[in-house]
């Protein structure tokens, strides 16, 4: 079998460490043509001696003397700036684009790969909220799979295969994040350590933080929706806190598919990149010894607002879902950073959510203008709330 050629776009994230790990496990299955990392110059130099791609790409443009100074006596190509990501993920002759930037940033090169035909698996989640009507007709145009990294979209990927039809709804799983059970009164307090901290998984920052908000869940909504075409009573969450079962099928018949594991998330990217096939690994096995009780509980509404608003984009699509995405992302980001606390990322939404007009039917430009947009007012609230 030809080793798959892979364009690793975030390589240097949680996701994209991971990817590597799988490529390093099984070395005479892949190919990496590219590595992408925004300004973490150590790891990408690295990684790319030890992987030995044609390509590298340095988004952040500063720093592109220091890795072509640091990668010279290599034959590795070296392209800084934003339409490089493109680039690469749109060039000939890749089998396979692993998406794994963190939020907008990642929607141009997304859409640069399926427009060039080249298949894409999908973990950059904000990419279907913000534009999934255009990333998922830029597919059906190519006629190619989008295939979803996200742990829950893998399950319900994987549970439906071979069954053309017959979904009734779906239900994605959340762990509940660190603060499931906390009160209002508890959430006030919380600074970005603690928020940091959680129970199952380990992944990027931003992510973190909309796992503890449940924002996470209420992106996961809107990418389920466009992955699997589904209408939003189709879609429900349930708090499961031993991240076991990743989602659930459930089917016109009253069946139900789950798929189940350890929380690892090398398990969905690796079938994410052999998919259709599946291959051995020798990754933790779960055990029902280790596991008494698999617990599920409902999802608190009325403390856990983030989950509320991005139900309200769910239902209202259009430019909803961009500026719902461009908000958070400006206030975690503020969050992160100690600017503001930790319920001043709902008001924040709220209140961008409120502020900018909306448009039923945007094109490209459209969720452009509007992140923009939703990010100055956002980045004005922050203001008056930090000082
Ligand atoms: P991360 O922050 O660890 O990594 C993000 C990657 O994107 C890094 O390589 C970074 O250099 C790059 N990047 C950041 N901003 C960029 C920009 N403006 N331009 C170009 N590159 C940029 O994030 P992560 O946790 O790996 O998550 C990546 C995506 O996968 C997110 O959309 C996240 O929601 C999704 N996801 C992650 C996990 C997980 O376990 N980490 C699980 C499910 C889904
Ligand atoms: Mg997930």
């Amino acid at each position: 079998m030809d080793k798959k050629k892979i364009v690793i776009l975030g390589s240097t994230g949680s996701i994209g460490r991971q990817a590597l790990e799988v490529v390093e496990s099984r070395p005479e299955l892949f190919q990496v043509e590219t590595l992408t990392g925004w300004n973490n110059v150590g790891l990408l130099i690295d990684q790319a001696r030890k992987f030995r791609p044609r390509t590298v790409v340095i988004a952040d443009e500063d720093r592109y003397r220091e890795v072509t100074d640091q990668l010279k006596d290599l034959p590795i190509r070296v392209l800084a700036g934003e339409e490089a990501l493109s680039e690469v993920a749109a060039a000939e002759g890749v089998d396979l684009v692993l998406a794994a930037i963190v939020g907008f940033a990642g929607l141009t090169s997304v859409l640069a790969a399926l427009n060039q035909g080249n298949t894409v698996a999908l973990a950059n989640k904000e990419t279907l909220v913000v534009a999934g009507d255009l990333v998922m007709e830029a597919a059906r145009q190519k006629n190619i799979p989008l295939i979803p990294v996200d742990s829950e979209h893998s399950a319900i990927f994987q549970c439906l295969q071979g069954e053309p039809g017959g979904v009734e709804k779906i239900v994605l799983t959340a762990s509940g994040g660190p603060f499931f059970g906390r009160k209002t009164n508890f959430l006030v307090n919380v600074k970005r350590d603690h928020a940091l901290q959680h129970p199952n998984w380990s992944m990027g920052e931003k992510i973190t933080i909309d796992s503890a908000t449940l924002m996470n869940k209420g992106l996961e909504m809107i990418e389920a929706r466009w992955l699997f075409d589904l209408r939003p009573d189709q879609i429900e969450v349930v708090i499961h806190p031993q991240s076991v079962i990743h989602s659930v099928v459930q089917f016109v018949d009253g069946s139900l598919k789950a798929q189940m594991g350890l929380p690892d998330m090398k398990v969905p990217i690796q079938y994410a990149l052999t998919y259709p096939h599946r291959i051995a690994n020798t990754f933790p096995r779960f055990s029902f010894k280790d596991y008494a009780k698999l617990t599920f509980d409902r999802p608190d509404l009325k403390t856990f607002r983030n989950l509320v608003l991005a139900m309200n984009a769910l239902e209202k699509g259009g430019t909803s879902p961009c500026v719902l995405n461009a908000a958070n992302e400006e206030a975690v980001h503020a969050f992160l950073r100690n600017k503001i606390g930790f319920l001043d990322m709902t008001e924040i939404i709220e209140e961008v959510m409120d502020g900018i007009p909306f448009l039923e039917k945007p094109t490209l430009a459209h969720y452009q203008e509007s992140d923009r947009a939703a990010r100055a007012l956002a980045q004005k609230i922050i203001i008056q709330k930090s000082n």
